[in-house]
């Protein structure tokens, strides 16, 4: 029997960091969101005791560097599951980008798996599992939009966003999320984006709240960093988007948009010099 599970991006509303915390991690308040970009898993049980992965990718790691391969590896293990898989990811979400997309693949293949041997694992034991792969997976597990605290697993669920367009744009460039953490300095750390008006605007419903209300201190580091990203935010905003914000440690920016009528020509200038750009909805 062979199952599909769909991983799909999210994007950061907002996302906050609140300080460095003895075990390494940063304690963070993020608002975080899906978009309709996804991944495809393609999982079949194998009769021989044996991870294998496999990707039309060929920029990720398919051993046990992989998060989807990880995943399948701790299930395993926790639930004395003593048969293999297959597990094909069918990528579409731009690596190292700032998308968690590694982290989504992880989230489907534990959801996945928890469905193919049938194991019963209620969602809130698939978040703890997810947690111990990386602090974005348990809400890739959850998904729709929520407020995660913690070092980003403790979440809890709020209502869908106003809708709108999303514009994609990720430059050439990869970052690394754990340098970004690393670079992040105190005095950058000085002001910060108000976590409690973004819920108010998405509460009520208010799309040019939102839009004002959007913020990211990660990108202080990125944009220090990568001058292009700052120069794509840009563009983006000349372009006539409603708001613009670095999603996660970047680099990929994304813009809201309100109007159809103004997507076509956000999507044609950003594309005269970025390669990867696409047109998203949010999930709701
Ligand atoms: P985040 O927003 O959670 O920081 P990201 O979008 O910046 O994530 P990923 O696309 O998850 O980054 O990739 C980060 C690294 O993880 C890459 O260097 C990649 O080699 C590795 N990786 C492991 N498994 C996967 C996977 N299934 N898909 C993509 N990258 C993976």
């Amino acid at each position: 029997m062979k199952i599909y599970e769909k991983a799909p991006a999210k994007i950061n509303l907002l996302l906050d960091v609140l300080r460095k915390r003895e075990d390494g991690y940063h304690e963070v308040e993020m608002i975080m969101t899906m978009v309709d970009l996804a991944d495809r898993l393609e999982m079949e049980e194998l009769p021989r005791d044996t991870i294998i992965i496999s990707s039309q990718a060929g920029y990720i790691p398919l051993d046990e560097k992989n998060l989807a391969f990880q995943a399948a590896k701790l299930i395993k293990e926790r639930y004395d599951v003593r048969k293999g898989v297959y597990i094909h990811l069918d990528k579409k979400i731009p690596v190292a980008a700032g998308l968690a997309g590694g982290s989504s693949d992880a989230a489907a293949a534990l959801r996945g798996l928890n469905r193919l041997w049938k194991l019963g694992i209620s969602e809130e034991e698939l978040c703890e599992l997810g947690a111990e792969l990386g602090s974005d997976v348990p809400f890739c597990i959850t998904g729709k939009t929520a407020l995660a605290t913690g070092r980003g697993e403790k979440l809890q669920r709020i209502g869908n966003p106003p809708q709108c367009w999303v514009v994609l744009a990720k430059p050439p460039i990869n970052v690394s999320t754990a340098d970004v953490y690393g670079r992040l300095r105190a005095s950058q750390l000085e002001s910060h984006p108000s976590t409690s008006d973004m819920l108010s605007a998405i509460e009520r419903g208010s799309f040019g709240d939102m839009c004002a209300s959007l913020g990211n201190v990660l990108e202080s580091v990125t944009l220090s960093l990568y001058p292009e990203v700052g120069q794509l935010k840009e563009s983006m905003q000349r372009l006539g988007a409603d708001g613009v914000l670095m999603s996660g440690s970047g680099p990929t920016v994304f813009g809201l948009v309100s109007k159809e009528s103004k997507v076509a020509r956000i999507y044609n200038g950003l594309r005269g010099f970025c390669k990867e750009v696409y047109v998203v909805r949010m999930l709701t």
